[in-house]
């Protein structure tokens, strides 16, 4: 058997054609295009590349990626996205990580306002994800559920494993999970004999940043696997699944071209949600 491929190019690019509609329409009544702020510290390559990534898809979208790149300090930083905040014509506000070494990133993001933080990366949005309450959510986590939908594969009653429980992934994509009514299991470095959690999984998503991680003897017959993973390797990027898997599972992500190019383009949705809503405000 061979894991049916659960490929998101054609839903990034079906994304991107109802994302233009969408800034068309804002940009006839607003007279500009949605804008989002990138802001971008410093020169770490993974940052860099996020940075390309995020640009492009936004303009693909016809929204307006503004670059914002402040002296790496705290001070400056908090001054520069207080400015966008204020900014009535900026949508919405990200910041690519990771940042440089002497930043806290809590400290940074914190300064977003949560109505334009559409990577939900704030501590307000965590919230009210946590809490099941509508709100922006990590743009990877969407993602996830974004893919799952694409290919019309059901959550709700499946027991569901996670494997990360970072902030930016595995902690939001569990909270997406539940919402949608799956039983989920969250597994991290300090899981116990991770092989027999990950075996009870009939929807398994991993995001651990570990090549290979997950092994076919890890995988039941039939289980839909997510890879999250983005790992450089001499051989190009891999995930965090081995190509393997796809001789047990039922459904595989490809690495690449599975979650990541739908990553960028929840960003965009995102920002075109919260274009909406402020023009909702100011019509009212
Ligand atoms: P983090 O390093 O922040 O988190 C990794 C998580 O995986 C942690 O919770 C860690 O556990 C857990 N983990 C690590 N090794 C193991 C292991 N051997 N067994 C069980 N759990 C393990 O990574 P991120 O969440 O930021 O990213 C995860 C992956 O997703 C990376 O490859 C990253 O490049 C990729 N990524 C992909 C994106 C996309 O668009 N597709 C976007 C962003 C990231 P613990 O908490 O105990 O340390």
């Amino acid at each position: 058997m061979s894991a049916r491929p659960l490929e998101g190019r054609s839903t990034a690019a079906q994304l991107r054609t109802e994302a233009r509609e969408r800034a068309d329409r804002i940009a006839d009544r607003t007279g500009h295009r949605p804008r989002l702020a990138i802001v971008h510290l410093g020169a770490d390559e993974a940052a860099a590349v996020y940075l390309r990534s995020v640009s492009r898809a936004a303009e693909r979208s016809g929204l307006e990626p503004v670059v914002v790149s402040p002296a790496p300090e705290l001070a400056t930083v908090t001054d520069r996205i207080a400015a966008l905040n204020r900014d009535a014509q900026i949508a919405g506000i990200v910041v690519t990580q990771p940042l440089p070494g002497h930043l806290d990133p809590r400290a940074v993001v914190a300064r977003i306002d949560p109505a334009k933080d559409v990577d939900g990366a704030t501590a307000v949005n965590a919230g009210h994800l946590a809490r099941s309450e509508p709100s922006p959510v990590p743009a990877t986590a969407l993602a996830v559920m974004r893919l799952l939908e694409a290919h019309e594969l059901p959550v709700a009653g499946r027991r569901a494993v996670v494997v990360g429980r970072s902030s930016v992934i595995g902690r939001p994509v569990a909270l997406l999970l539940l919402a949608a009514d799956a039983t989920v299991t969250v597994c991290h470095s300090r899981t116990r004999e991770l092989a027999a959690e990950t075996r009870r999984a009939e929807l398994l998503v991993v995001a651990a940043g570990s090549a290979g991680l997950i092994t076919e003897e890890m995988v039941a017959p039939g289980t839909v696997v997510v890879d999250c993973g983005i790992n450089p390797t001499a051989n190009g990027v891999v995930g965090d699944v081995a190509r393997e898997v796809a001789g047990v599972a039922a459904a595989l992500s490809p690495v690449p071209g599975g979650v990541g190019p739908l990553t960028a383009m929840m960003l965009v949705s995102q920002t075109l949600d919260a274009a909406e809503r402020q023009l909702d405000t100011l019509d009212t």
